[in-house]
């Protein structure tokens, strides 16, 4: 059949993995490219592939069955989201938890009276994650879930230590606890707090004169960030982090643990090791991309999350084909 026609609003690092997402999946492609910034100084190393103005889009609302917005969830999305689903279906990857509810109810507010469909916070986590933390609450009522990441470089987290005085450039990883994710499964159910989950590991270059163990502990005593954890900070070359620190590994487990009756024990796991945070994260936003062109053909309208929307539906495959080979 036809090829469900996507665009992509902001060209970062999921605008590129949505770029490459693309090529895995012959029955989507990707036309063009939005952005705010000149759009001659936006290089995406592809003829086939027009680069326009943010200021443009409305004029191609024929032209594209699936808008995935690549913006940033603090600023870009809040504005982009509800901005956009009024003139497409959307896909978002707004990850900021505390405040999906309101993102939800504005995305709706826009693509519900414009009979748009609009599947938001799509990723592994929001994402895939929760998906898995919903199974093992249906399936193992009586239990807790545990959800672990990395060892994997947070944005946040590297961003929060870059705006540290002295700090010319630097990243963060978070670490799982080993101890804590045995414990888990060998399903004790153990009560974790926060600092007995996770680490946290700092690499740090500091501009010349920099007093080092002034940064060290600005970094360590960062509420919401660093002071609830055990943080470590390395201070290293600018080389040394352009060397060991520039790619975007992450990952991470959902595990679920609980009884079905007395001594009778389920541990359930889901787990990813990711060389690549943004382009996974962008091969799960072209899978739903294509969820929402269908369930807009078939008037499904309105703000989705990832629990409104069937398996069958990210598939290429046609329900006959899933019940023959998958299920
Ligand atoms: P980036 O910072 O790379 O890009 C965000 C926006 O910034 C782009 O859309 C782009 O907009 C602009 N931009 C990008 N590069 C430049 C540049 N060199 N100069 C100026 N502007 C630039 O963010 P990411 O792509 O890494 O992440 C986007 C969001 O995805 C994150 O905020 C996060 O919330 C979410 N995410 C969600 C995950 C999940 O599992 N749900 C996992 C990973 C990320 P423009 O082209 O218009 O300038």
């Amino acid at each position: 059949g036809n090829q469900i026609r996507l665009g992509i609003v902001g060209y970062g690092n999921i605008g590129r993995g949505v770029q490459a997402a693309v090529k895995k999946n012959s029955d989507v492609a990707l036309s063009y490219v939005f952005t705010r910034r000149a759009p001659e100084s936006v290089n995406v190393n592809d003829a086939s592939i027009k680069v326009l103005s943010i200021d443009e889009i409305e004029n191609y609302t024929n032209e594209i069955d699936v808008l995935i917005l690549c913006g940033g969830s603090a600023t870009d999305l809040p504005e982009q989201g509800p901005a956009y689903a009024k003139l497409f279906n959307t896909i978002d990857s707004f990850d900021t938890h505390a405040r999906i509810p309101e993102y939800f109810e504005s995305v709706d507010a826009s693509a519900k009276p414009n009979n748009k469909t609009s599947i938001i916070s799509v990723g592994w986590d929001p994402g895939l994650f929760s998906l898995n933390r919903l199974m093992g609450e249906v399936v193992v009522p009586d239990g807790a879930t545990y959800t672990f990441w990395g060892k994997g470089l947070s944005q946040g987290h590297s961003d929060a230590i870059r705006r540290v005085q002295g700090v010319k450039a630097g990243v963060q990883y978070t670490i799982p606890i080993e101890e804590a994710v045995q414990r888990v499964r060998n399903a004790e159910n153990p009560e974790l707090s926060t600092r007995e989950k996770h680490l946290r590991e700092c690499w740090v270059v500091a501009e010349e004169g920099a007093d080092l163990a002034e940064i060290e502990t600005a970094i360590k005593t960062m509420p919401n960030y660093f002071a609830d954890y055990d943080t470590t900070v390395n201070f290293i070359s600018e080389e040394e982090l352009k060397a060991n620190h520039s790619t975007m590994p992450h990952g991470g487990f959902v595990i679920r643990s609980g009884q079905s009756s007395d001594n009778t024990n389920h541990v359930v796991e889901y787990s990813i090791k990711l060389d690549s945070n943004p382009e996974f994260t962008s091969s799960v936003i072209v899978a739903y991309a294509r969820a929402a062109y269908r369930m807009n053909q078939e008037g499904l309208y309105g703000a989705k999350t990832v629990f409104d929307v069937a398996p069958g539906y990210l598939s290429p495959k046609s329900a006959a084909e899933l019940r023959k080979e998958l299920l």
